[in-house]
């Protein structure tokens, strides 16, 4: 975990800044770009960013919360959303700790359908959620308050970072959208909760496209996450980048996430 984080510290200040800042002030010249959360009818209270940003400081490396966000597949839809516009409101282009932790839930995820394809049931326990949401479960909601600086949550729900991500990597995210959190009645690319909301633990259904779609987002994730190593720099693509959307998405469902990008 150590190495990990040196190499994202490394990493982040050897990478051009220059590069971030100078997408970050094209965004802002952008008058499509929202200034804020406010402006895209996707409200996050204070009390969630204000949570958020503190996560993303070094609770996200923390065991007990690793293993809680394994068990509960990352955090709800609502409060993943939030989670990655702290993220790229603050962090810019440089996810890796998002990376890392995404990385590891397909990791398992793989892991579950290489173990249990035969096995419907076990594959149905080991998809769904075993625990709730950390945030949920800690009562945050779109009412939370917060006693942070006003400069620490206008900062933290600032959308430009997130919605320059989003145009630059659309052409790859959206083939991985889920139709059915699209209003569809079935679809190839489902997500996480409605491909389980499709299978029972009796039958899988689509079970091998699941399979293949949770190989790529693995692989993809892996190639984002290491291109935040210094021997690795230079290596990523807009296609592995994409992956951290897609990601979320896969795992907490695009209802959200589709109103903010
Ligand atoms: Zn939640
Ligand atoms: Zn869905």
């Amino acid at each position: 975990m150590k190495t990990e984080l040196s190499g994202l510290i490394m990493t982040n200040r050897k990478r051009s800044k220059r590069e971030a800042a100078e997408l970050s002030k094209q965004a802002s010249k952008n008058p499509e770009v929202p200034a804020s959360d406010v402006d895209s009818g996707f409200t996050m209270s204070d009390g969630e960013v204000h949570y958020l940003w503190y996560f993303i400081q070094g609770s996200i490396m923390d065991p007990f919360t690793r293993h809680w966000l394994r068990r509960a597949w990352g955090f709800c839809e609502r409060h993943a959303a939030v989670y990655l516009v702290v993220d790229c409101a603050y962090h810019q282009i440089y996810l890796h700790g998002a990376a890392i932790l995404y990385e590891d839930l397909f990791l398992h995820a793989q892991l579950y359908f290489k173990r249990y394809s035969m096995v419907p049931v076990a594959l149905h326990m080991r998809l769904s959620n075993r625990r709730k949401c950390p945030m949920c479960e800690l009562g945050y909601d779109e009412k939370s308050r917060s006693f942070a600086t006003e400069e620490t949550l206008k900062r933290g729900r600032d959308l430009t970072n997130l919605r320059e991500l989003s145009s630059r990597t659309s052409v790859h995210w959206k083939q991985q959208v889920c139709e059915m959190c699209l209003g569809k009645n079935e679809g190839q690319h489902l997500c996480r909760q409605h491909f389980l909301h499709e299978s029972s633990y009796i039958q899988i259904k689509g079970l091998e496209l699941q399979r293949q779609h949770v190989t790529y987002l693995a692989d993809q994730l892996i190639r984002y996450s290491r291109s935040f190593q210094w021997e690795y720099r230079d290596t990523g693509t807009l296609e592995n980048e994409a992956s951290i959307i897609s990601a979320i998405g896969w795992c907490s469902g695009w209802g959200h996430l589709l109103k903010i990008l």
